[in-house]
């Protein structure tokens, strides 16, 4: 993968800026999910290693290929681990001695910090004095989907890449790069709204198009509220960790619903348009419904009794005796 593989602005700004006299000691790539952010920052990386004169990264030369089989002795990726899903301070203070070595054969050292926000503030102030002094020609790549964690001294001191989330047309046509077909292309980048990384995590989930068909089935089997126990029933066993999916797939549905209810809506999933056609469900009950459910489940209502509240609500019931 090189910048050329990305569409849009961010990965032409970087190209240049990995490539000139512009660059600068620490950069800080903010952005939703899903939008190239660390694959983008591993481009980086090898640019700012690779030997080639030209079209940095090669991709081609021996510090591209170590980079890229990930054992080039001058990069380095920490990310969140551990109890609390954290960057801790021990594994900042490991890193930056390790930048304040002398690079092994490159010019330079390269230090990606995935999900930066995810240092505590301790972390934050331990890497702070390298931000203001960083050694020789180093390089820090760091990457948040929520810059408002990081210590405003921390994003005082970046160069800041902001990364949209891409228009239906540029996804479509990342997602066709990524090998995808033009039908699934334009289905998986409206589902994920321009988030590639949850395009392309769809689309190689088989259990996304499996658990559809179940939600089509129990929605298929629901015509009156006497149906609802018997509707419910493959859905409700299905596992905690489960649950939010399940009920993004109701969300896309209930959505759905209302566009082909409201004459100007736009369907997301016209793979599926014809079957939810031939639902009789109101769309924006079952999308109020949606939006309870979630709220019952996270304050710990159980899972059997928040489906089956949604589905009575479904049917046009007002209350549910379970
Ligand atoms: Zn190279």
């Amino acid at each position: 993968m090189n910048f050329s593989d990305f569409v849009g602005t961010v990965s032409n700004r970087l190209r240049e800026e990995m490539n000139a006299s512009r660059l600068v000691h620490a950069y800080l790539f903010t952005g939703p999910a899903g939008t190239g952010k660390r694959s983008l920052a591993n481009i980086c990386a090898r640019a700012l290693l690779c030997e080639s004169p030209s079209g940095r990264p090669c991709d081609v030369c021996p510090a591209c290929r170590r980079a890229l089989m990930g054992n080039h002795p001058d990069v380095r990726a920490l990310e969140p681990g551990g109890r609390g899903n954290q960057i801790r301070i021990d594994s900042i203070r490991e890193a930056i001695s390790w930048l304040e070595d002398r690079p092994f054969e490159a010019r330079r050292r390269v230090l990606i910090l995935c999900g930066a926000d995810k240092m505590n503030p301790a972390a934050q102030n331990a890497l702070l004095k390298t931000l203001e002094e960083p050694p020789g020609d180093d390089v820090i790549i760091m990457t948040t989907d929520k810059a408002s964690d990081l210590l405003p001294t921390i994003v005082s001191r970046c160069r800041i890449i902001r990364f949209p989330l891409l228009s239906e047309e540029d996804a479509v046509k990342a997602l066709i790069n990524h090998g995808l077909t033009p039908t699934k292309a334009r289905l998986y980048s409206r589902l994920s709204m321009g988030s590639i990384g949850d395009a392309l995590a769809l689309s190689g989930d088989v259990s996304f198009s499996a658990r559809r068909e179940q939600v089509l089935n129990a929605l298929r089997a629901l015509r009156a509220p006497q149906d609802v126990p018997l509707a419910a029933l493959p859905l409700s066993g299905v596992g905690k960790e489960s649950v939010e999916g399940v009920l993004n797939i109701l969300e896309l549905c209930a959505r759905d619903i209302m566009a082909i209810q409201d004459v100007d809506g736009r369907v997301v999933q016209t793979d599926i348009e014809a079957q939810l056609r031939q639902l009789n469900i109101r769309g924006s009950a079952m999308l109020r419904g949606v939006f309870e459910a979630r709220r019952m489940f996270r304050s710990n209502v159980s899972w059997q009794y928040v489906l089956e509240t949604l589905f009575f609500q479904i049917t046009g019931g007002s209350e549910w005796q379970p």
